[in-house]
C-alpha cells in the first residue's frame, strides 16, 4: 500500500526537496532545514500552527485557520479532528470531538465524511474516506511549503504518536502518496521534540533521562526517553484523551456560559450549536491570552439570541477553575516516570511540547513535582526554550535533512538504530470466563507492558463447574463519570471550597455562586472501567469440577505473538493456544 502513488523507489535522492511535518488532530506545522537550522514555515495566511481542518464553501476548498473560522457558519462541510481516525475501524473510533463539524460515518468499510465539496445549491454531496481527507489536507501543506521554498516539495519526515500502529502508519503513508509526497520516515512525536533540542548548535549534548510531555488539543502523550550517545530509547509512554487543551477550553466555556446565563435570564449559549461554536473559538483564544497575560478578555458578538457578551478573567481564577485538568496532567507525568521504573529524581530534563505546553501553570507544576536540578524546558520557566508548538515539526525537518540523501531502501537501516522503542503491548490482555452462570473479566497483562512478558492468574470457576469457555481478550479502560446528586445549598462550605475562595480574592463579589457550582462539578465521580475489545483466542475446558480453580498463563513474545495455556488446577491436561502477532 505504501508503494502506491509516488513510489518510494521512484525518487532519486538528488531530486528530493524534503521537509518536516507535524500532522496532528488539532494543528499541523511544516518546517524546512537550511544550513542545519530548522525553521517552521508560515503558510499563506501567516500561520505557523495550521489548524488541521478542511472546509468547503461554494466548491472552494479552505484549510487551516480559514477553515476553522467556518466552524461557526458552515460546520457540516467542515472536517476537523480526523488524523486520529487514519487506519482505524469505524467501530473503534471516538467521535466526541466531531460533534460540531462533519460527523464520521462508516462507508466502504472505512471511516468517512459526507460533505458538499462542489459548487451549487443542488451539488451532490461526496462521501470521502478519512484517507482522502488526509490526502487533500497534506496536499495543501505541501503546496504552502513548496511556495515558501520555491521548489516542489517531494518528500517529508512526518511525526506520529508512539502508539500509532502499523495499520495507522500505512494509512498515513498512503494518504501522503495520494498527495504525491514521499514519506522518508515516520518519527515518534516525542523523539522529534527531543531532536529539536539536541540539534541546537550551542549546546553540548549529553546522556540524560528525559520526560517529553506532549500536551495537545485532544491528546496528552507523555514519554520517558533515555539518550545514550545519540541513541534514543523510549522507555515508557502514556496516552491520555481527557486532560487536554480542549478540556481547558471546556472549563472556560462553562465558566463564561454560566456568567452569560446569570446576566441573561438563564439563556444557555451551550444549547445552540452556533452559539456553542462561537463560545469555543473565543474560549480558546482567551485561554491562549492567559498564557501570556495576567488578565484576558472574552468577547463575542451575538453570542446567543442576538445578545453580545463581553467579560474578563484573570489568570489566578483560571488556574483555580481549571485545577482538575492541571492535576490530571501532573498525574500523567508522575505515572509514566513510575511506569519506566524510575523515580522523579532520575529525570534530568522535562521537555514540554505541544500547544498546551505554553500554559505557565503546567510548567510551574512541573517545577514543584521535580527536584530543582531537573530542567523544565517551557517558555515560562526557561527563557531559551524552543516554542513548544514548533518542536515536532523542527525535529522532523532536521531528521529529513539528515536522511534525504539516502536511497529509500537504506533509510530504514540507517536510522533505525537512532530510535529504539522498547516493544510493548498497546492494550491490556485479560480473560473472560464464560460458564452457564456467569461471565467474568480478569485483567492479566496491563497495557503498555514491555515484552517479552509472562503472567499467570488463578481463577475460581464460576459456581457449579461444568464446561467453561476461556476467552483471551484485549481490553482498554475508559472513564465513567458519575454526576453528583444535586444537593441543597448550605452556608457551611467544605475546606476545598475555602481554597477556591482564597485564590479568588481579586474576583468580583457576585461571582461566588459560580464557584459553588464549579465545586460541585469537581466532585463528580470518575472511575476507570474496563472496555472489552477483540477476542484473541478461545479455549474450552470440559467438565470442570465444582469449586475448582482454573490457571491461565499468558506468554507475550518479543514479536508480540502470544501463547495461552489454560488448565484446571489438579486435573490432567490443559489447552494451549498460539496467537500470531
Ligand atoms: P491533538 O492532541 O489534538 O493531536 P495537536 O498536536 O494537533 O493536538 P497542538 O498544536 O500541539 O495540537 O496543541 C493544540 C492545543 O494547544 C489547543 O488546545 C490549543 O488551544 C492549545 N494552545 C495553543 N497555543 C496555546 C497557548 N499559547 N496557551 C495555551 N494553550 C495553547
Ligand atoms: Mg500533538
Amino acid at each position: 500500500m505504501a508503494e502506491e502513488g509516488a513510489s518510494k523507489a521512484g525518487i532519486v535522492p538528488s531530486d528530493r526537496t524534503a521537509i518536516g511535518i507535524m500532522f496532528s488532530n488539532s494543528n499541523s506545522s511544516i518546517a524546512y532545514t537550511v544550513d542545519d537550522k530548522a525553521e517552521v514555515i508560515a503558510n499563506e495566511d501567516g500561520d505557523r500552527q495550521i489548524p488541521t481542518i478542511l472546509s468547503y464553501m461554494d466548491g472552494d476548498e479552505y484549510y487551516g485557520q480559514q477553515a476553522k473560522n467556518f466552524l461557526v457558519r458552515n460546520p457540516k462541510n467542515t472536517v476537523a479532528y480526523f488524523r486520529e481516525f487514519l487506519g482505524k475501524d469505524f467501530k473503534s473510533i471516538d467521535p466526541t470531538h466531531n460533534h460540531a463539524s462533519a460527523h464520521p460515518e462508516e462507508a466502504n468499510g472505512t471511516v468517512s465524511f459526507t460533505i458538499t465539496d462542489k459548487e451549487g445549491e443542488d451539488a451532490a454531496p461526496s462521501t470521502l474516506s478519512v484517507q482522502e481527507i488526509a490526502t487533500r489536507y497534506l496536499r495543501r501543506l505541501v503546496t504552502s511549503a513548496s511556495e515558501y521554498i520555491g521548489k516542489k516539495v517531494t518528500s517529508a519526515v512526518i511525526t506520529v504518536p508512539t502508539n500509532f500502529n502499523e495499520k495507522q502508519k500505512a494509512a498515513l503513508i498512503a494518504a501522503a502518496a495520494g498527495a504525491e509526497l514521499e514519506v522518508l520516515q515516520l518519527v515518534p512525536e516525542p523523539v522529534a521534540a527531543l531532536l529539536a533540542y539536541d540539534a541546537r548548535p550551542e549546546v553540548e549534548v549529553s546522556d540524560r533521562m528525559v520526560v517529553v510531555a506532549d500536551l495537545g488539543g485532544t491528546r496528552s502523550d507523555v514519554a520517558v526517553i533515555s539518550t545514550r550517545s545519540g541513541m534514543y530509547t523510549v522507555l515508557a509512554t502514556t496516552h491520555d484523551y481527557e486532560f487536554t487543551g480542549t478540556a481547558l477550553d471546556k472549563v472556560l466555556m462553562d465558566h463564561f456560559a454560566k456568567e452569560f446565563m446569570k446576566r441573561n435570564a438563564g439563556i444557555d449559549p451551550r444549547q445552540n450549536p452556533k452559539s456553542l461554536a462561537k463560545l469555543k473559538l473565543e474560549a480558546e483564544s482567551t485561554k491562549k491570552a492567559l498564557s501570556i497575560g495576567a488578565n484576558a478578555s472574552f468577547s463575542v458578538e451575538s453570542l446567543a439570541e442576538g445578545i453580545d457578551f463581553a467579560s474578563t478573567l484573570n489568570r489566578l481564577r483560571y488556574e483555580t477553575i481549571a485545577r482538575p485538568v492541571f492535576a490530571g496532567i501532573n498525574r500523567l507525568v508522575e505515572s509514566v516516570v513510575k511506569k519506566a521504573g524510575l523515580d522523579i529524581l532520575d529525570i534530568d530534563e522535562v521537555i514540554l511540547s505541544g500547544g498546551t505546553a505554553h500554559t505557565p501553570r503546567i510548567a510551574a507544576n512541573m517545577q514543584s513535582i521535580f527536584p530543582r536540578t531537573t530542567a523544565i524546558l517551557a517558555p515560562s520557566t526557561t527563557p531559551t526554550a524552543i516554542n513548544p508548538s514548533e518542536l515536532q515539526a523542527r525535529g522532523a525537518a532536521l531528521q529529513a535533512s539528515l536522511i534525504q540523501e539516502y536511497e529509500a531502501e537504506d533509510i530504514d537501516q540507517s536510522t533505525h538504530a537512532a530510535v529504539t522503542t522498547v516493544p510493548h503491548i498497546a492494550n491490556a490482555i485479560g480473560v473472560v470466563l464464560v460458564s452457564e452462570s456467569a461471565e467474568t473479566f480478569i485483567p492479566i497483562v496491563p497495557g503498555e507492558t514491555a515484552v517479552p512478558a509472562r503472567r499467570m492468574v488463578h481463577v475460581k470457576t464460576p459456581k457449579d463447574g461444568g464446561d467453561v469457555l476461556v476467552k483471551i481478550v484485549e481490553a482498554n479502560t475508559h472513564i465513567k463519570v458519575t454526576k453528583p446528586e444535586p444537593k441543597a445549598k448550605t452556608n457551611g462550605k467544605a475546606s476545598k471550597s475555602a481554597t477556591v475562595e482564597d485564590a479568588d480574592e481579586t474576583e468580583d463579589e457576585d461571582d461566588s455562586d459560580l464557584s459553588d457550582d464549579e465545586e460541585e462539578e469537581d466532585e463528580e465521580k470518575r472511575e476507570r472501567m474496563w472496555k472489552i475489545g477483540t477476542t484473541l483466542a478461545e479455549a474450552a475446558l470440559r467438565g470442570v469440577k465444582k469449586g475448582s480453580t482454573v490457571e491461565v498463563t499468558i506468554n507475550v513474545n518479543a514479536d508480540l505473538s502470544m501463547t495461552m495455556t489454560t488448565r484446571e488446577v489438579g486435573a490432567k491436561g490443559g489447552v494451549r493456544v498460539n496467537v500470531p502477532a
